[in-house]
């Protein structure tokens, strides 16, 4: 069983970011990547706070806008003001919403040029039209580091277990647009562990810690792990059992250090793309 690396790759994905930016700087661009936080939100100001810090690492410039019990107006109309600014060149917009702002509502207002994190609906469009667009970062992560695995993607039963907007839908159409057979799996799906145990490639997005077992990994199966679930000692475990991972998987990622550190640098690699004009970054 192989301990799939997310900080490596992460590292050489920094250091690329750093050489583009260093680029981009001195020919006169200084790449912007600006963060809309919409609540006062501990686990998010932390993850912000990680993204700034990577940022700087790269030599992205990073730009937050802290809103308090914000509207959907609001929030939208800050959206088009940073998609106009042409000194920001990517825009994220942070979950938790307030109460009664839905995530469709906002997201549209982020110019496609600049959605670094595919939230725009137009962007998942693209991406399921096979056309350029910039992915969600996560869900870019998993195929960044089944590349980096060399994992055969054509024809392989792959399995992707969480629907969602942001990870399991993205994640799906990106091994679809790659030729992977897929199945994508959710709450109603009836026999999951038989599902999940006939996957060569095993991708797991549900937010629950531990939920998959033994019975639902295939022996020498890829398994990523994507999920993020806080712990009692104020740490983070995965979806996945890591002794379950231990004892089936060929290889896999751990939480955490796997898909996490991946994703912080995927969205820098999109912004100093879409700072060099790209409309695609993975
Ligand atoms: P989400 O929106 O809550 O979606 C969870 C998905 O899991 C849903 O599709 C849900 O099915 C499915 N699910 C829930 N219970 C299930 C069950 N018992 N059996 C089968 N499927 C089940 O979550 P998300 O935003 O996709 O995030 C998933 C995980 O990834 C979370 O732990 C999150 O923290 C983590 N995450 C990590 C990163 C990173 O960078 N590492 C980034 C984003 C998210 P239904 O659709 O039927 O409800």
């Amino acid at each position: 069983m192989k301990l799939i690396d997310g900080r490596a790759a992460a590292a050489e994905i920094m250091a690329e970011v750093s050489a583009a930016a260093a680029e981009l700087r001195s020919a006169g661009t200084d790449p912007t990547l600006a963060i809309v936080v919409p609540t006062r939100d501990e686990a998010t100001a932390w993850y912000v706070r990680s993204i700034e810090r990577a940022a700087a690492k790269a030599g992205v410039s990073s730009r937050v806008e802290q809103l308090d019990a914000p509207t959907a107006d609001d929030i939208s109309g800050l959206l088009r003001r940073l998609s106009a600014d042409p000194s920001v060149h990517g825009i994220i917009c942070q979950t938790p919403l307030p109460d009664g702002v839905r995530l469709d509502e906002v997201t549209g207002h982020i110019d496609p040029g600049k959605d670094v994190d595919g939230a725009n609906p137009t962007s998942l469009g693209q991406l399921a039209a096979g056309l350029p667009t910039f992915a969600p970062a996560t869900a870019a992560a998993v195929l960044e580091l089944l590349h980096r695995e060399k994992a055969e993607l054509s024809g392989a039963r792959t399995v992707v277990v969480g629907r969602s907007t942001v990870v399991g839908k993205p994640a799906a159409l990106l091994l679809l647009n790659e030729h992977a057979t897929v199945t994508v799996c959710h709450s109603r799906t009836a026999a999951l562990p038989e599902v999940c145990a006939d996957a060569d490639i095993l991708v797991v997005a549900v937010g629950r810690a531990h939920f998959v077992g033994a019975e639902h990994i295939k022996p020498g199966a890829v398994v990523i792990d994507v999920g993020t679930n806080p712990t009692a000692d104020g740490g983070l475990t995965g979806d996945v059992d890591p002794a379950a991972a231990e004892g089936r998987a060929g290889s896999y990622t751990p939480v955490p250090g796997g898909v996490g550190p991946v994703t912080t640098a995927l969205l820098l690699r999109h912004t100093v793309a879409a700072a060099r004009g790209e409309a695609s970054g993975s």
